[in-house]
């Protein structure tokens, strides 16, 4: 079956074709098949966007927070009827199992209604005053239109945290979805669309990732900038911003460790790593990576991990009881593939997976490698793919400083029995998310982001609103 469509821009409230009528192929990564097509915009459909941007920001910034809840809750029950639908657009496009698919659409649901309410709650302050008759108060504004670039892991999900930021403090936005998945993110803005937000506010653009960047950020219309994706062109984008003062938030790359510590239940961490591991076929910003294992529970954390591994089944996504699907693009099959084979070359066990499955489509066996040394590239690079990697040691400190060595901050897990050990860990690692006992389900409440070469702001909780938002002081004698 294929109900894909041609997916097209959506500018200044009209669903059309980019103005030289250019297209580029959209393929299904679980056959490498085509399955539909996806529009490109060019400057002149970027021009269209921006000044539609720019009087969407005028109409929106004016309706009363409690009114752009009402139509974001209608976004998130238009969504919600949608589910399945959008689900297998978004299996079929980016390969990930149909189960995972149905979870981002409802939890991008999720995620608009408590944005909706966040936005109700956008407050200034007044200040001690210092004298007689003066009044000090403190205005909480939107910053103004938007541009956003989101990936292709989670197309709704990257996508739906940067439209309710700008959407419920006032903004009106630009965004830049995947080409490589475009068609869910697509219905995300219907979604909204349907809902009665009005033209402009919400403009949708493909096509190259660079001529749109390098043309939108620094366009005076433009007032904010942010990006998930790669470090190396978040840095790239957060560098032209900057040279246009724009304000930025980026979710970048990350290598997370897991510190399985002696005291835990070892045979729950390892369930529970191996399920957290290939989720998404383990392309997940958050992916547990770098599993740094006590040694007296060395062997049996291992075992559990590959008898969890051995037990998942692969297959096309829409395909019941497939547990994991193909990589979503053949970029990634080379680049896991590379990283295995210079890790055994390098001393690891290969203790599970290691190979691509068969020639159609871009399936990688979920992999476990153990002993990994720390002059292996899969310890160093984000692997963004079903590749755990396990390394033993003795000390906690030891444990921490290796968690701590790479450039990223991002997100991290730990296991343990122990509260001290709970706290040290929550105390010492450079992340911007722990995990302790858990996986990682990323509450829309909480903040989202990471630290160092993992960017900067959030896309959870109050400080997401923050990054939408200018802050003025007014300061008045009344004479
Ligand atoms: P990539 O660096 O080429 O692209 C990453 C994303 O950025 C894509 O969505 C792409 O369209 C976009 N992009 C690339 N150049 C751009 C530009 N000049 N302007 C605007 N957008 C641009 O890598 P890739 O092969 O697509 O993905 C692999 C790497 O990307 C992974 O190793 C991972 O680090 C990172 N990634 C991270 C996330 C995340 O959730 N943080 C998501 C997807 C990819």
């Amino acid at each position: 079956m294929n109900d894909y469509p041609d997916v097209l821009l959506h500018i200044d409230g009209h669903w059309r074709a980019g103005r030289a009528g250019a297209t580029l192929p959209v393929q299904d990564p679980a056959t490498g098949q085509r399955i539909g097509s996806v529009a490109v915009a060019e400057r002149e459909d970027l021009d269209d966007a921006l000044a539609a941007a720019s009087r969407g920001f005028d109409t929106w910034r004016r309706v009363p927070a409690v009114e752009r809840a009402k139509r974001m809750h209608e976004a998130a029950r238009l969504l919600r009827e949608r589910a399945d639908a959008v689900a297998q657009l978004l299996t079929l496009e980016n390969g990930k199992p149909l189960s995972e698919a149905q979870a981002e659409v409802r939890f991008g649901a999720d995620i608009i209604d408590w944005f909706a309410e966040e936005g109700t709650r956008i407050a200034g302050r007044i200040v001690a005053p210092r004298g007689e008759g003066q009044i000090a108060q403190v205005f909480k504004e939107p910053v103004g239109p938007v541009a956003a670039f989101t990936p292709w892991n989670f197309p709704i999900n990257q996508l739906v945290r940067k439209l309710c930021g700008a959407l419920s403090t006032g903004c009106s936005i630009i965004a830049k979805a995947p080409e490589e998945t475009p068609a869910s993110p697509a219905e995300l803005v219907r979604a909204f669309v349907d809902a009665g937000i009005p033209a402009g506010v919400l403009g949708l653009v493909y096509g190259r990732p660079d001529m749109i960047s390098s043309y939108l950020i620094p366009h005076p219309v433009i007032r904010k900038v942010t990006f998930t994706g790669s470090t190396a062109v978040g840095k790239q984008l957060a560098a032209l911003a900057g040279a246009h003062m724009k304000r930025v938030t980026m979710e970048l790359g990350g290598h997370a460790p897991v510190i399985v510590a002696e005291d835990c239940d070892v045979d729950r961490a390892a369930r529970i790593s191996a399920g957290a591991k290939f989720r998404n076929a383990g392309q997940v910003c958050i992916s547990p990576t770098r599993f740094l294992v006590a040694r007296a529970v060395h062997e049996r954390f291992v075992a559990g991990l590959v008898a969890a591994t051995e037990a998942l089944k692969l297959g096309h996504g829409l395909e019941q009881g497939t547990a994991m699907g193909p990589l979503a693009n053949p970029r990634r099959l080379d680049a896991v593939q590379r990283l295995t084979r210079d890790a055994v070359e390098r001393g690891a066990t290969l203790a599970a997976g290691g190979e691509r499955l068969g020639t159609a489509g871009n399936f990688f066996a979920p992999t476990v490698l153990d002993n990994v040394s720390r002059d292996c590239r899969v310890f160093n690079e984000e692997p963004f793919g079903p590749v755990a990697a396990v390394q033993g040691f003795d000390t906690l400190d030891e444990a921490i400083a290796e968690a701590n060595r790479l450039p990223y901050g991002l997100a991290a897990y730990a296991f343990t029995g122990s509260l001290r050990t709970a706290h040290a860990i929550s105390q010492r690692l450079e992340v911007g998310m722990l995990w302790i006992n858990q996986p990682a389900p990323a509450w829309p409440e909480l903040p989202f982001g990471g630290v160092k070469d993992s960017g900067y702001g959030s896309e959870g909780g109050p400080e997401a609103l923050e990054g939408y938002l200018n802050t003025k002081s007014v300061s008045t004698l009344v004479l």
